[in-house]
């Protein structure tokens, strides 16, 4: 549903997008991670038409952004950075106003009005001017505005930013219950929603596509993958760090203090192997008086660090 084949986008002095080759199928969603200036938002506002390329091409559904964008719109949704809105305007005088630009009009346009508000859940603010509106209504004003004409595609950048918790919850739910009849790319900062909403994430740092995988793939990239945390009484931690050190499989112990007089040790496998059924033969024979026993899958955040600055992945 969308194809870019080495994208590229310069503002004078700066490449802000270097040749991104990528595809989104449909029933996908796709994340968007990177540093503030990577270029997410600009390789966005060119698949959605909104910026010429320089260099490559994008094309959403077969039709190229630059030679078809109408063809290309049609099928798009789009939530821009920052969700901007007329102010002085109504939630549903904007969105009666996005819907008679594409087309739609009489009952069928209230009807899809109706549904965007009811999905967004605007119902309850569509007559108070958008201006007065709290951030996170401002910006769900922006997704109804994008899900008008039930797109194809969607194209969304940073959905969940500025929603509370249960709005966020709620937008979440709302993508992953769109997600198998579209093909969705979010970019986003918030990496635990990689893991609750995107089936794909690709990372962008200076323009370029620098990894690609699932969730699960980045978190096996981490030095937490299949770490061992074990919480014990404080007096215990350093001869059972020891121990543990002790194993072959074992690149390093960290130690921390949990509060209550006792320690958390976390136990970071040497290249991600498999440490927890070592640990626990060790704690029965040993009979550690160990009181929580946790298997971390790894740390997003330690894996995006580690690809974008070069800090170390897993030992
Ligand atoms: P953020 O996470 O902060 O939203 P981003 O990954 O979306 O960042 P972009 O907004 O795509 O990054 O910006 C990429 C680079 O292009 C930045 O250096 C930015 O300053 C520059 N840039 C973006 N739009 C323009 C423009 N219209 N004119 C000049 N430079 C621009």
């Amino acid at each position: 549903m969308i194809e870019i084949e080495n994208l590229g986008k310069r503002f004078g002095a700066i490449q802000a997008v270097d040749g991104i080759t990528l595809k989104v199928a449909k029933g996908e969603v796709l994340g968007f991670l990177g540093p503030n200036g990577a270029g997410k938002s600009t390789t966005m506002k060119m698949i959605a038409c909104f910026l010429a390329p320089s260099a490559g091409t994008a094309r959403v559904c077969g039709f190229d952004v630059v030679d078809h964008p109408i063809e290309v719109k049609r099928r798009l949704g789009y939530l821009p950075e920052g969700a901007p809105a007329y102010p002085d305007m109504t939630p549903l005088g904007f969105l009666k106003f996005c819907a008679e630009l594409r087309g739609f009009s009489g009952a069928d346009r209230m009807k899809r009005i109706a549904r965007a508000a009811e999905l967004t859940q605007l119902s309850g603010v569509l007559q108070q001017p958008i201006d007065t509106l709290s951030k996170g209504f401002k910006r769900r004003v922006g997704l109804a505005q994008a899900l008008l004409h039930d797109p194809a595609v969607l194209i969304l950048d940073e959905p969940t930013d500025g929603l509370d918790p249960n709005q966020k919850h709620d937008v979440r739910n709302l993508i992953r219950a769109m997600a198998p009849e579209k093909a969705i790319v979010i970019s986003t900062h918030i990496l635990e929603e990689v893991d609750a909403v995107c089936a794909r994430a690709v990372i962008i740092a200076n323009g370029r596509l620098v990894a690609d995988g699932t969730p699960a793939e980045f978190e096996a990239r981490s030095r937490h993958h299949n770490a061992v945390s074990l919480v014990l009484p404080a007096a215990h931690a350093a001869s059972v760090a020891t121990a543990i050190r002790a194993q072959a499989q074992v690149a390093a112990v960290e130690q921390v203090d949990a509060g209550g007089g006792q320690a958390r040790l976390t136990a970071l496998p040497k290249k991600g192997q498999d440490i927890a059924a070592t640990l626990r033969d060790m704690i029965a024979d040993k009979n550690w008086p160990v009181t929580e026993f946790h298997i971390e899958r790894g740390r997003m955040d330690e894996v995006f660090r580690a690809i974008t600055t070069g800090a170390n992945g897993h030992a």
